[in-house]
């Protein structure tokens, strides 16, 4: 299979899976599971916080960040295309009483500071009280650069509010940018990391924070049913995929550009080469394809992508060039054979 719908779909290595069969474990909710606390201590160190939590998904850490923030009846400003806005069930709000303020992201992904200077509310009885900025890094595959988080920063500063990153794709950020992943870190108060991504674990997320924060975001795992018992198995294979599978992420962005300037080079599909930085390719396919017989014609061929007239393919650590190369001549193949 050659699956271009996410980097979700990666599997573990067997060197995972001899590390997850090898892990000790204890129950974590006692937190006596010596791989778990090994990955905690060692993440929060590299990532430069005080703490962090082992979570289930992206999902529950954004949340349990939300929710560590912010107490019922507070805000969060975030973008439209927030993640954590858009595509977590509305969680903050129906789990944790917590207000969304979303705001219109700019082409760039970022979020203006005017724009959410307005959106603070003021010290009123009328209006939820705004407590946290959070972003996201990547953003649609797009990196945010270094000095607009550092004016960012100094804006929550200035406002007095706390700042989240969810920081899914980070590492593809810190990739793209090629800093150290601290570079980034250093501006947030907590920081979300997804190791099931392009990473390749094959569950899990990280909450990086203060020791008071995290502490909290504990108590709320807990409360969400996501105090996890051996859960050493899956930080086994977290360990290595943070550990070795961070500098492979350069040939998924690398892929992903030979992937853009392929499909651009075929009538009818059209891609923003020079925006492709990281591991997302977004395609415009023009309407006089029937892009859904294409997708169902690829599958035949064990090629998975999600059709759609503006299509996003993701490259990650399952897919190689040569993978690519098959894709695009099957495809052209196919294109031909539709018509
Ligand atoms: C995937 C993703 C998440 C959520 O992660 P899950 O593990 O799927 O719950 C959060 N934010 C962003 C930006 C993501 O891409």
């Amino acid at each position: 299979m050659i699956d271009f719908r996410s980097d979700t779909v990666t599997r573990p290595s067997l060197k995972m899976r001899e590390a997850m069969s090898q892990a000790e474990v204890g129950d974590d909710v006692y937190g006596d599971d010596p791989t778990v606390n090994e990955l905690e201590l060692w993440s929060a160190k590299r990532h430069g916080f005080e703490a962090a939590l082992f979570c289930s998904s992206g999902t529950q850490a954004n949340l349990l960040a939300l929710m560590a923030h912010c107490q019922r009846g507070d805000e969060y400003l975030c973008g439209q295309q927030a993640h954590n806005y858009k595509f977590e069930g509305g969680g903050a709000a129906v789990l944790g009483s917590i207000q969304p303020q979303p705001i219109e992201n700019e082409k760039d992904g970022s979020l203006c500071l005017t724009k959410l200077a307005q959106a603070i509310k003021p010290d009123d009885s009328h209006f939820a009280r705004t407590k946290l900025v959070s972003i996201e890094n990547t953003i649609n595959g797009k990196v945010l650069p270094l000095h607009y988080l550092a004016e960012l920063r100094e804006f929550v500063n200035k406002h007095q509010l706390s700042l989240h990153l969810d920081g899914a794709r980070v590492y593809n950020a810190a990739t793209a940018l090629n800093v150290d992943i601290t570079e980034i870190a250093q501006y947030f108060d907590t920081m979300s990391v997804c190791l099931s991504k392009g990473l390749g674990a094959p569950i899990g997320s990280l909450l990086l924070g203060s020791t008071q924060v995290i502490k909290q975001a504990r108590r709320w795992r807990k409360v969400l049913g996501g105090g996890m018992r051996q859960a050493g198995i899956l930080c086994a294979a977290a360990k290595i995929a943070l550990t070795e599978n961070v500098e492979k992420l350069s040939i998924d962005h690398e892929n992903a550009y030979y992937l853009a300037q392929q499909l651009n080079s075929i009538t009818g599909f059209s891609v923003n080469v020079e925006q492709v930085t990281t591991n997302m390719v977004f395609v415009k396919v023009d309407s006089s394809i029937d892009i859904n017989a294409v997708a169902r014609a690829l599958k035949t061929q064990d090629i998975i992508i999600s059709p759609s007239q503006n299509m996003r393919l993701v490259t990650h650590l399952d897919i190689s060039k040569t993978d690519i190369d098959i894709f695009i001549s099957t495809l052209k193949y196919q294109l031909i054979n539709i018509k």
